[in-house]
């Protein structure tokens, strides 16, 4: 706008208003809002909020909400399908036999689940028989780790196996043509890897994981 038309508006708004300068929209609304907001801006304030959550039937069957662990400022995000026995007993990701090997490859590229890593799941209570989630309960868990993604504002989101790849994505891909790409959850760049819980099946597919975790941790660095 031209410096003299912005004057005249000006001008103009003094006379009709007084020199207070405001816009038409509500300031106390912004505050209000923005301190709800900042009610849940961290991730432990956020976690109170939601742990007794009955928006769906696997809260009829959990013991534990297992709403995620880590580092709050984790560059590295992983993200699983959902809790498992030990999981939903404990109160905490991937803590079973699937969840010892994560944390050996944690450790392999120099990181730890407390130290610059996040663990949550696409789903935050065990689906019975550790079946798939069902559409329904992604659907109504997802704004959970959207929101833990909005707080923790990784670098890096790592989607580990099929179902937290095809759920991010929202592509209904096998895991082969997910993995080496750099896809984008949110203006974040995501990589689909195998679920650990896969290589305990498959030993063979460790070494495509290691690769991966070794461009996990360069591109951390980078
Ligand atoms: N498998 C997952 O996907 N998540 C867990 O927390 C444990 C096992």
């Amino acid at each position: 706008m031209d410096v003299s038309v912005a004057k005249k508006y000006i001008q103009q708004h003094i006379e009709l208003f007084g020199d207070e300068i405001y816009s038409d929209v509500d300031c106390n609304y912004f505050k209000k809002y923005n301190n709800s907001i900042s009610s849940y801006e961290t991730l432990d304030s956020f976690k109170a909020s939601i742990e007794n959550c009955e928006k769906c039937d696997l809260s009829l069957t959990r013991n534990k909400f297992v709403f995620g662990t880590g580092d709050s400022n984790a560059d590295l995000l992983l993200i699983g399908e959902g809790p498992g026995e030990e999981e939903d007993s404990k109160g905490e990701p991937f803590v079973g036999k699937a969840g010892k090997l994560l944390d050996k490859i944690l450790k392999a590229i120099g990181y730890s689940r407390d130290h610059n890593v996040f663990i949550a799941n696409i789903v935050k209570c065990r689906p019975p028989e550790n079946r798939n989630p069902l559409a329904s309960e992604v659907e109504k868990c997802t704004p959970y780790l959207i929101n833990q993604i909005n707080l923790i504002k990784p670098k890096l989101i790592v989607a580990l196996g099929k179902v937290a790849g095809q759920t991010l994505l929202k592509e209904n891909m096998l895991i082969k043509e997910m993995r080496n790409k750099i896809h984008q959850f949110n203006n974040i760049p995501l990589i689909v890897t195998y679920h650990p819980a896969a290589l305990l099946r498959d030993p063979s597919l460790k070494i495509d994981v290691w690769e991966d975790f070794q461009y996990i941790r360069d591109f951390i660095k980078s």
